[in-house]
């Protein structure tokens, strides 16, 4: 059996773990087992009806009201005792805070290994290769298991949740939670986000990117108008950001934050790797560049060769008179 393990992020399934569940049902068809799906925690009915929506053989609930609030002491408690009981032998989760901070505890607990952060699969004479980024995404190593269970987590992007087989799980059931007020030792502060202003580039579906291509701070004026026109959110990498043009929030890439759009506009970004891992899962990828060379257009689906400064405006203006 395949387990895979949802995360609420705001009322709704967070979309790691949606990547997280098209894992599970590549490895659910390529292993030949049955795909459980975990709802776990907070507003688990929230995450039930939207679970139902897709294709798995069970559907879990795990409720109890000491975990009405995230805690890693009484997730990592919970999700150990349904591995106990289901004996699943992979656990897959989209790589979250969350998941880092309770999923080491059960990889601990049950001596399990914990392959966290993969950025794609290989079924190789039917098993499982991973593989991941090391040394700040400079090499890429492959890595087989050889225990008989492992946990797993996926970087942002791994699978695309267009790929999402629709339909519904064909059983439902209540997990028989077992937990003491004294099995929670620790306390969780409000939910972690990117931002104090509400700023949530995880979430945003058209993103204008801008590199130390707009050349100076005086141009950033004109980057925010085409976001505005297009109704996107403003990114940056991060010369930008150490500059301090915009804020930390803003910054993509390894030291940022990964982000999956609809639409990526990067104005003026070379490209560079730090940069790329927090944004090549964008599903379309549109650069202005003045260097033909530049790494960006090797992950561009529209190259755009030209002086961001002189488009940006003339595009804006386009945009704007079309409304
Ligand atoms: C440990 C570590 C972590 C890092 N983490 C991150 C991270 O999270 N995010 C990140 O972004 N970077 C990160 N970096 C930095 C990264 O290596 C690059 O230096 C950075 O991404 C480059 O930013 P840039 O593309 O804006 O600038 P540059 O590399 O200077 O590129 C500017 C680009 O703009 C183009 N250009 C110039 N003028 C124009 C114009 N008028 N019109 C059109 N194009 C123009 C140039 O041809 C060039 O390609 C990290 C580095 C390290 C060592």
């Amino acid at each position: 059996m395949i387990l895979v393990v949802l995360e609420n992020q705001r009322g709704k399934i967070h979309p790691f773990s949606i990547e997280a569940l098209v894992a599970g049902q590549k490895f659910a068809k390529n292993l030949n087992c049955d795909l459980a799906v975990l709802c776990i925690g907070e507003k688990v009915k929230e995450l039930k009806s939207q679970a139902q929506n897709f294709k798995s053989s069970k559907l879990i609930l795990a409720e109890h009201s000491l975990i009405d609030m995230y805690s890693a002491d009484g997730y990592s408690k919970v999700l150990s005792d349904v591995i106990t009981e289901l004996s699943p032998k992979y656990a897959l989760f989209g790589h979250s805070y969350m998941v880092r901070d309770f999923v080491p505890r059960v990889s601990a607990k049950l001596n399990m290994p914990f392959v966290s952060d993969i950025i794609s699969v290989d079924f190789k004479d039917g098993n499982p290769h991973f593989s991941k980024q090391v040394f700040n995404a400079k090499l890429a190593t492959s890595i087989e298991v050889s225990s008989d269970q492992a946990l797993l987590s996926f970087q942002s992007a791994a699978f695309s949740s267009d790929d999402i087989e629709e339909g519904e799980p064909e059983a439902e059931v209540d997990f028989n939670v077992q937990l003491l007020d004294n099995d929670i030792k620790s306390k969780s502060e409000p939910e972690f986000q990117e931002s104090s202003t509400g700023v949530d580039l995880t979430a945003a579906e058209l993103i204008v990117s801008v590199g130390r291509g707009i050349e100076s701070e005086d141009n950033l004026p004109s980057m925010e108008s085409l976001a505005e026109a297009m109704g996107a959110e403003v990114a940056s990498s991060r010369p930008v950001v150490d500059m301090g043009w915009l804020p930390p929030y803003r910054q993509v890439g390894s030291s940022g934050q990964v982000v999956s759009p609809k639409l990526y506009f990067s104005c003026g970004v070379s490209g560079a790797i730090q940069h790329v891992v927090g944004m090549k899962g964008s599903k379309n990828i549109l650069a202005i560049n003045k260097d033909e060379d530049a790494p960006i257009f090797e992950i561009a689906d529209y190259a755009v060769i030209g002086d961001v400064l002189e488009i940006v405006p003339k595009l804006t203006e386009e945009i704007n008179n079309s409304k």
